[in-house]
Parts: structure tokens; C-alpha cells; sequence
């Protein structure tokens, strides 16, 4: 290692020159506190910034270790220190000029979800602290300007270091607030399994959302309050006792007239999968952590997938049991996220009728007077929704405002009335015992199987280069091949996309082979993450900052997706 004088030297040697002899600084350099690290130098100003990290001593960073002693306390005060120093790196951005990028400082913009990122990390067994981020060396036209490089690393950068990545200097209280909300977020998630409960809602919780660009909470909304019959009240071990509405495990749907506020719940809901910071409103809306949203999804690609649970005797006589196509309709589409949530291992479906297929989730009596069963290829969701909890052990909530026929097939019916929960279930079941149910006779449940292997087309391995980009939170660009995940609900931050695509990248070269289920490869990938960080999908000579990691459903979602993997 180098020391920080050095790299000034040379630094003061190199201005004026032509803009690649900044890569002469790459290596790493003391600068007391931290060691500086400049992992890879972009080629021209207008090029994407200068990949380069921070590592700070578990000594000298001093965080006491149980601030990170469990994973989910490690990713919260990783998230804590990424929102800290993320806040002052955007402050010095740009305040050192030049051409094209120069004095850009890029580093993760945290969204209301804590995740666990690459751009910060606490090794766990000594508290050493990695900080990555991005920097656009300056330049004047295309030459390099090096003291505005100097402003930055020597002036800038250590002041932002300084106030936000060393223990002694952060306040204690919001330190210990994290970890207090860590732990009562985890507390909650271990009491819907000791409780059955799909999701708990506590009171006082604000639901809606500034607007639909802005995940900030709803000003003046109206805080959520739990019904009587279905409050329970959760001790946890900081916030003390805390009441507020548990969904049992089951089939719950959620009804009520059109802007109630149902879609509200429901999206709360999904993502109650993820932690919310404090200030948001949902840090104690937590829901079953494999919980996936399930929608219609026209055209999407579906290869080798069984829906024969939904779908039997297509036109033309097309194998269900494995069914594949480049361009899905809506009921097909939706049956097959169904099957591949099953695989991913989810335990509760969350369905807003909103953004279903009518004919998959329901089939009415006239209709089936006139059409019947056996001109029908479709099985309705509703004749196996009661199998899926008693067979397969998977809970619905269905927002269901139009199809009172789910009445008959719910255990727990709740209705928003301005924008308040009620709990209507016996009233609704006596209505419908006035309602026949619909018949479902002869359906056979048969679990799908799930060993379908994955395998890479030349999209994916015949490249020297893998070029990747992502599109927003839309979808993601491998070579050619472009990954369609814009209805995938629950991905809340585009670096989880820039994941996804590494992941398959990463599947691609090293775990896509004959033999090795979906499952399997989900699992080596995931525990390659565990093992040795998010940052190691990257086979570059760099890691990359802007890494978020995605849940086991949208990794599985985003494979059976790829239009250039085949099962
Ligand atoms: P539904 O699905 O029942 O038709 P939505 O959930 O889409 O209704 O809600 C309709 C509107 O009401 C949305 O603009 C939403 O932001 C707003 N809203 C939802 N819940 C609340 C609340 N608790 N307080 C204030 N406004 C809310
Ligand atoms: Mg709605």
C-alpha cells in the first residue's frame, strides 16, 4: 500500500497530461482512517465515473458489535451508514468542475425498503467497514485536471468520512434506534410464525403513498385500525406492546367499493416482504417474507412451466404439464407466476383483482351453464384456492371488490370504508349461504412437479464481453437479451435489477448445467451471496457499487423470464 502523499505526487505529476494516464493511479492508498482504493479508472471524462472503495478498520470504525451481530442488524446499520454518507457524498457532488463527468460523486440512493447492498458493507467477523462509490475524475476538455482530483480525495472526501462512517462521531441514540427497529421488525416476523398469521398491520401504520412516483408517506392519510375481532397485540422487546391487525394464515379477501382503499392495503402488503426505515409508516406492516404479488402479465415468456393445475386441454392440444410460449395471455400468464411462485417456495399469494385475468380468478354459474366444464380449459382460481392453503400450505389475500362468489371459499373477509378495515366475515358467509357455490366436481389436485433444469441459449455464454444495462425498474439488458420485469411488483429499487442481471450472468457461466434444477441454481447463487457478498456476481476487476440484492421470488421470476434460457 501507498501512502496518501504519494498519490498527491503523483497526482501533481500528472496534470495536464492526456486523460489515460489516470490510470496509472490505480492501487490503494493510506489516508489515516481509511485506506483509499481506486479500483478501476474510466477511460475519457464522458465515460462512466471511476469505480473506487473506502475500508475503514473495524478498530477505527468502532461500531460495538452488537450493532451487527445478526444479518438483518448488519443490513440495517449498513443502510443506516449508506443513507448517512450517500446524504454527503451528494453534497460534494460536482462541487469540484470540469468536462463531462468530472467531480460527479455517485453513490446508492436508499429507497423506504432497507436492503442489503454492495455499496456498503460490515465484514461481521471484525466490523471492518467497505464503502464503494463512483467519481468522476476531473478534466479540462480532455486533459487531466488534477487538483480539482485533489479537492476531492484530499479535502472533500475525508470530511464526509469523518461525519458519517466513524462510530465516534455518528449519534449514539439513532444508532441504537436502528437496531431497536431491527429487532422488533424481526421479533414480528418470528410471531406470525408462532401465531399463524400471514401480516400483521399495526395500527397507527400509514398505508398510502405520496403518489405514484413518490414512496414517501401520504400526508394527512388516514392512520390504519384494526377491526376488534382481529387485533392482536404483539410485546416487542423495545417498542413495548403493540396492537394492530393480524391476517391469519388462510384465504382472506378484502373487499369494498372502488377507492376505499383496498389496492392500498394490498400494496402495503406486498411490500411488508422488505423492513421500512423509521418515518416511513409501514415499519410494522410486516408480511410473510416470501409473500409474491400475483398478476396477469400479457406476453410474457413462459418455458417447460406444469399449469396443468389451472389449465388443461388447450385448442390444438398443447401439453400443459409443460407448457411453453414466447407470448402468454393473461390467464395462462397469471397460472404459470402461480406454478413458479410455487417453486420459488412462497406461503402466501397476493392478488388484486385490479391487475388479474377475470377468467382466471373466476367462471360464474350462467357462464357455466352455457359453456361447459368441458369446453373449458381454464380451472378458475377459486376451485383451487382452498387446496393451495390445504394441500400446499399457501395463504391468499385476494382483493376481490366484483366477485362475491369468493365469499363461500374465504376464511376472513374484510371490508374498506373509507379507508378503514372492517371485519365482515359472518355477515358476508350468511349472505352467501343464500348463493349456491359454485361446483367444482372431478378436479384433481396434483402438486406440479418442479424439476425443471435451466439452460443458457448463445445469448448468454457465447459473448467474449457480457454488456449489461438496466432500464429503470422495467427491465434489464443482457447482450441481446432483454428481460421483461416490469410486472414483477415487489422489486423496489432498480439496483436490485442491476443484481438480477449478474445473477444471470453469473448463472450463465458458472451454474447453468444439465442436472441442476432451477432450484438448485437459485440456491448456489444465493448462497455465493451469503458466503462471499452480493459484490462477488461481478467477475470484473472491480466490484460494482450499485448492487441491491432481490428476494429468492423475483431471482426465481426474473430467470423464467429470460427468453434465452430454456428449461
Ligand atoms: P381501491 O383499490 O379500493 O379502489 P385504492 O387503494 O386505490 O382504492 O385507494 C384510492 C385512493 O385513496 C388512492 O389515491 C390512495 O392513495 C388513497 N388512500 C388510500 N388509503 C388512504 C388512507 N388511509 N388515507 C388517505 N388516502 C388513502
Ligand atoms: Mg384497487
Amino acid at each position: 500500500m501507498r501512502t496518501s502523499q504519494q498519490l498527491k505526487s503523483d497526482l501533481l505529476n500528472i496534470n495536464h497530461k492526456s486523460y489515460p494516464a489516470y490510470k496509472s493511479l490505480a492501487g490503494s492508498y493510506g489516508f489515516g482512517d481509511y485506506v483509499l482504493s481506486i479500483d478501476h479508472v474510466q477511460g475519457d471524462p464522458f465515460a462512466s465515473p471511476s469505480k473506487v472503495h473506502l475500508e475503514i478498520n473495524g478498530k477505527t470504525a468502532g461500531f460495538p458489535a452488537h450493532l451487527y451481530d445478526t444479518a438483518p442488524k448488519r443490513i440495517a446499520l449498513q443502510d443506516y451508514l449508506a443513507r448517512r454518507f450517500g446524504q454527503e457524498l451528494r453534497r460534494i457532488s460536482k462541487k469540484a468542475g470540469g468536462s463531462g463527468k468530472s467531480g460527479v460523486i455517485y453513490s446508492s440512493q436508499c429507497c423506504q425498503e432497507i436492503l442489503e447492498r454492495s455499496c456498503c458493507e460490515i465484514r461481521p467477523l471484525d466490523g471492518q467497514l467497505l464503502f464503494r462509490l463512483e467519481i468522476g475524475f476531473p478534466a479540462n476538455g480532455r486533459s487531466i485536471n488534477s487538483p480539482e482530483l485533489i479537492k476531492i480525495l484530499f479535502d472533500l472526501l475525508p470530511g464526509c468520512v469523518d461525519k458519517s462512517l466513524l462510530f465516534r462521531r455518528l449519534p449514539k441514540q439513532e444508532l441504537l434506534d436502528v437496531e431497536a427497529l431491527c429487532e422488533d421488525q424481526q421479533f414480528i416476523r418470528e410471531e406470525l410464525k408462532r401465531l399463524h398469521l400471514a401480516a400483521f398491520v399495526a395500527n397507527g401504520a400509514i398505508l398510502p403513498r405520496m403518489s405514484g412516483v413518490s414512496h414517501l408517506p401520504l400526508k394527512q392519510a388516514v392512520p390504519f385500525k384494526s377491526p376488534n375481532s382481529l387485533e392482536v397485540t404483539l410485546t416487542l422487546p423495545h417498542h413495548g406492546p403493540i396492537t394492530g391487525m393480524g391476517i391469519p394464515e388462510g384465504i382472506t379477501l378484502i373487499v369494498g367499493g372502488g377507492f376505499h382503499g383496498k389496492s392500498t392495503l394490498l400494496n402495503a402488503l406486498e411490500m411488508g416482504v422488505y423492513d421500512h426505515i423509521a418515518g416511513d409508516g409501514r415499519e410494522y406492516v410486516i408480511t410473510e417474507a416470501s409473500a409474491f404479488k400475483l398478476r396477469a402479465e400479457d406476453s410474457r415468456y413462459i418455458n417447460n412451466t406444469d399449469i396443468s393445475l389451472f389449465i388443461n386441454d388447450l385448442p390444438g392440444r398443447r401439453d400443459t404439464k409443460a407448457f411453453s410460449t414466447q407470448d402468454a395471455s393473461g390467464s395462462t400468464s397469471q397460472a404459470a407466476n402461480v406454478v413458479e411462485s410455487m417453486e420459488s417456495g412462497s406461503r402466501l399469494f397476493l392478488i388484486d383483482e385490479d391487475t388479474s385475468a377475470t377468467n382466471f380468478m373466476i367462471r360464474d354459474q350462467l357462464m357455466q351453464s352455457v359453456i361447459s366444464d368441458k369446453e373449458e380449459p381454464i380451472t378458475p382460481f377459486i376451485s383451487r384456492v382452498r387446496e393451495l392453503y390445504g394441500t400446499s400450505g399457501i395463504s391468499s389475500v385476494i382483493v376481490a371488490g366484483s366477485s362475491g362468489a369468493y365469499f363461500h371459499v374465504a376464511d376472513t373477509i374484510i371490508q374498506m370504508k373509507d379507508y378503514k378495515p372492517y371485519d365482515i366475515t359472518q355477515k358476508a358467509k350468511a349472505a352467501a349461504a343464500d348463493f349456491p357455490e359454485l361446483h367444482t366436481e372431478g378436479l384433481i389436485y396434483n402438486t406440479p412437479s418442479f424439476n425443471r433444469c435451466p439452460k443458457a441459449g448463445g445469448g448468454l455464454t457465447g459473448f467474449d464481453r457480457v454488456k449489461m444495462k438496466v432500464m429503470g425498474k422495467d427491465s434489464i439488458q443482457i447482450n441481446k437479451t432483454t428481460i421483461d420485469l416490469r410486472y414483477l411488483e415487489q422489486l423496489a429499487d432498480t439496483e436490485q435489477l442491476s443484481a438480477l442481471a449478474y445473477l444471470v450472468t453469473c448463472g450463465a457461466k458458472h451454474y447453468f448445467r444439465s442436472g441442476r434444477t432451477l432450484t438448485d441454481v437459485v440456491d448456489l447463487l444465493e448462497q455465493q451471496i451469503e458466503k462471499k457478498g452480493l459484490a462477488s456476481l461481478a467477475d470484473s476487476s472491480y466490484l460494482p457499487s450499485n448492487l441491491a440484492r432481490p428476494r429468492r421470488q423475483e431471482i426465481f421470476a426474473c430467470l423464467n423470464r429470460c427468453r434465452d434460457l430454456s428449461f
